[in-house]
Parts: C-alpha cells; structure tokens; sequence
C-alpha cells in the first residue's frame, strides 16, 4: 500500500466584529478571525495537509484571495473540493490529525461538531479526524490573543 502524509499550517489575525469559526462551527468571542474567506484557520489547515500529501500545491494556488468567488467564502466548502481534487489524483484520505493554538475560548464541547463536519466534508468517518487543542501560554501572537494558529497532517493512501 502507498501511503503518503502532508503538513498544513495556517495562521490569521483575531479581530474584533468578525466571526470565530473553526472547523465550520462558530464559537463565541468577542474577537474573530480576519481573512478574505471565512478564515477559518482549521479548514484551510487540513485543507493544506490534504493537498500536500496529494502533491497538488497548497490552498492559496487553487482558492487564491484575490478571487472574488472566495470573499466570505465557506471553507468548509473548500476542504471539500480539495478532498475531491485528491481523488481525482487518485488518493483516498485515510485520518487527518490536527492541532488548533488558540488562547481562549475553550473548544469544548463544539470539538466533536467540528469533528464531524471536517469529516462530512473530507468523506471520512468522524474518528479519523482528530482536533487537538493548546493555549499560548500567554506569550507569542496567540498568548496575546493577536491570532489564532492550526497545524494540521494528513495521510493518504493510493485508491
Ligand atoms: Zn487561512
């Protein structure tokens, strides 16, 4: 069996009157990502891992910022296209593993929504998408609650 793993990072500044949605659910804060899409820094990470595994670039060359279509943009729908550009290259998505590094809120209770909407949107089973979380500690741009960063990885395995 080929098996092949790709890393995803992202990062986005938190502002304030902008919504705070990670992995398709909105949390409540006072503060929220800033980005042309949703920003939501969680999909766009695995959205990463996903292409990288697959050799196919990274999530700004296929949904760059500068196209209108992407203002506001649900990324959840953009994992999905990126799930599906993988198996067009004739890889199928095995587990997504990531790690969100947020100061507050908690993610809490809304991880396992955001579990099962990563996985409807991959084509996985809920199980085989994990969402870690860890504070800043306070120190660093998440520690200051300047933003919010994910590393996410992702192993394929050849259809
Ligand atoms: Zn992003």
């Amino acid at each position: 069996m080929t098996v092949r793993s790709g890393i995803g990072y992202d990062s986005h500044r938190l502002v304030p009157g902008r919504r705070l949605v990670l992995g398709g659910v909105e949390l409540a804060s006072e503060v929220g990502l800033a980005g042309h899409s949703d920003a939501d820094v969680l999909s766009h990470a695995i959205t990463d891992a996903l292409l990288g595994a697959a050799g196919l670039g990274d999530i700004g060359e296929h949904f760059p910022d500068s196209d209108e279509r992407y203002r506001d943009a649900d990324s959840l729908g953009l994992l999905r296209e990126a799930a599906a550009m993988v198996r067009a290259a004739g890889y199928e998505p095995v587990n997504v593993d990531a790690t969100v590094v947020l100061e507050r809120p908690k993610l809490g209770a809304a991880r396992a929504t955001m579990r099962e909407r990563l996985a409807e949107a991959i084509g996985l089973a809920p199980d085989a998408v994990n969402v870690k979380a860890t504070s800043g500690e306070g120190i660093g741009f998440v520690g200051r609650r300047e933003g919010a960063a994910v590393i996410a990885i992702a192993t394929l395995r050849r259809a």
